[in-house]
């Protein structure tokens, strides 16, 4: 029989609500045979979740990159609440609204030169297909209709819908389960590890290689800027970015940067493609758009690309996301940007960049400490085995500290609110967590 929601909020125990949810409710990656049992969170606030037998954990993860101000923050929330008394959602064919506009203007204003032109959607993944439909399209319109392939970088993540999946990485994308009806693109190694490792000229040569015999068939070449990050969190060099920028140009091959992890700030730079001083053709952004509030994404790119594709053979681009520039994220989005402009994103991340230096390096001289990276507001430990999540996870919450590893990563992009106290906990009690697991024997199968 069909319930109020209210009834079952008043009947329900926590152990009755972990159990409804491993009957019916999926999980991301997760196994509906049996499923590892979740917690339930009651409320976040600050930089903390509150669970709901009352323990508090400091969260590590900023719920995947989103919530850069903590959680229930009152400007964010004052400008949803402000928002929903005016209009929650109205469809965007044919009108517009003062929230999608201002949002626009801003974001052209503070992204990298020559992107100009924005396409706003209801996540991440959709963000990167129109990115992809965006580059087809584009030189479909120059009468350029072989250029249909993509060009990408190994340990990718793009997102999970069918043409994100198709470049992100092989192996960990599990490309094998879907062979039948992935589009095949080219993959090449990623760049060498390391923000600060010079440029070798052999570094190029492969993508060099790859654009010189392809580019009449290459629309685009995508990645993630400096920071790959579901794909293996790994950092490279700005000058490898850079270099592969000038390459993108010199074989006619546009360049799409995905900064749905790495956009405001996340990596020292309000964007990654900062560091390297690179315009790409087509920008995605997501995650912390909205400050963790809402789903919600935008794709930027120039003036030439939105021209050509309008005086293209369907003289429009071909997609319209019901939800498109939705009020409510649009002005909680407008929110977030002006709490990056009030409260020295730079210096808060920057601090917690010290801070997770200091914290997690001297980790490196344990024996299942593979290695310890930092950069901007992200810190990285690989340990030496994957881990074994089930175990691990409640090794964490016992500390009181809220991180998801995977495989061999154990790892921290907190809200930059973050004081130094509290992310001094973080950093201790996953050392702590990890000390613990590493010391119990281990199936390896696991
Ligand atoms: C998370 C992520 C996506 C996908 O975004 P969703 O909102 O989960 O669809 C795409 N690219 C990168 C780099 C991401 O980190």
């Amino acid at each position: 029989m069909w319930r109020h929601s209210e009834h079952y909020l008043t009947i329900m125990t926590p152990e009755q609500l972990i159990a409804l949810d491993q009957q019916h409710v999926w999980h991301p990656y997760a196994s509906m045979d049996n499923p590892p049992p979740a917690y339930p969170v009651a409320s976040a606030h600050g930089v903390r979740l509150t669970l709901a037998d009352g323990t508090q954990l400091i969260d590590g993860m900023a719920s995947w990159w989103c919530a850069v101000h903590g959680y229930n923050h009152p400007h964010l929330n004052a400008a949803m609440t402000k928002q929903i008394a005016d209009m929650s959602h109205v469809m965007f064919g044919g009108i517009t609204h003062v929230p999608a506009v201002t949002l626009a203007k801003r974001l052209v204003d503070m992204t990298p030169a020559g992107l100009e032109k924005v396409f706003f959607a209801d996540s991440g993944s959709v963000a990167v297909e129109v990115a992809i439909k965006m580059a087809l399209q584009y030189w479909h319109s120059k009468g350029q209709t072989n250029k249909q392939k993509l060009v990408t970088i190994r340990n990718g993540y793009h997102g999970d819908t069918f043409g994100a999946m198709a470049v992100c990485d092989p192996v960990n994308g599990m490309h094998s389960l879907f062979a039948g009806v992935l589009p095949q693109h080219h993959f090449i190694a990623a760049p060498p590890m390391g923000f600060d490792r010079p440029l070798e000229t052999v570094d190029l040569d492969e993508l060099e290689s790859t654009l010189q015999q392809h580019q009449n068939e290459l629309a685009a070449l995508i990645l993630e800027p400096i920071v790959q990050g579901a794909g293996g969190m790994r950092f490279y060099s700005p000058a490898w970015l850079k270099a592969a920028a000038d390459l993108c140009k010199q074989y006619n091959v546009l360049l799409i940067a995905d900064e749905i992890a790495t956009g405001f700030g996340r990596s020292g730079a309000l964007f990654a493609c900062d560091h390297a001083d690179v315009s790409p053709d087509i920008m995605c952004l997501g995650k912390a758009i909205t400050g963790g509030t809402m789903s919600f994404a935008a794709t930027l790119t120039t003036t030439e690309i939105a021209t050509s594709i309008s005086r293209g053979e369907a003289s429009c681009f071909m997609h319209g996301p019901t939800f498109m520039a939705n009020p409510l994220a649009c002005a909680v989005a407008n929110a977030s940007l002006d709490l990056l402009e009030q409260t020295d994103w730079k210096a808060q991340v920057n601090g917690l960049n010290q801070a997770l230096k200091q914290q997690l390096e001297p980790a490196l001289a344990l024996e299942y400490v593979e290695d310890v990276r930092v950069l901007g507001a992200i810190g990285v430990v690989q340990v030496t085995d994957p881990v074994d999540l089930g175990k691990i996870q409640k090794m964490l919450v016992d500390e009181g500290v809220w991180v998801r590893p995977f495989g061999k990563l154990v790892y921290v992009m907190p809200p930059y609110v973050m004081s130094p106290q509290d992310l001094a906990l973080l950093c201790q009690g996953m050392l702590r967590a990890l000390a613990t697991y590493f010391k119990e024997p281990h199936d390896p199968t696991h």
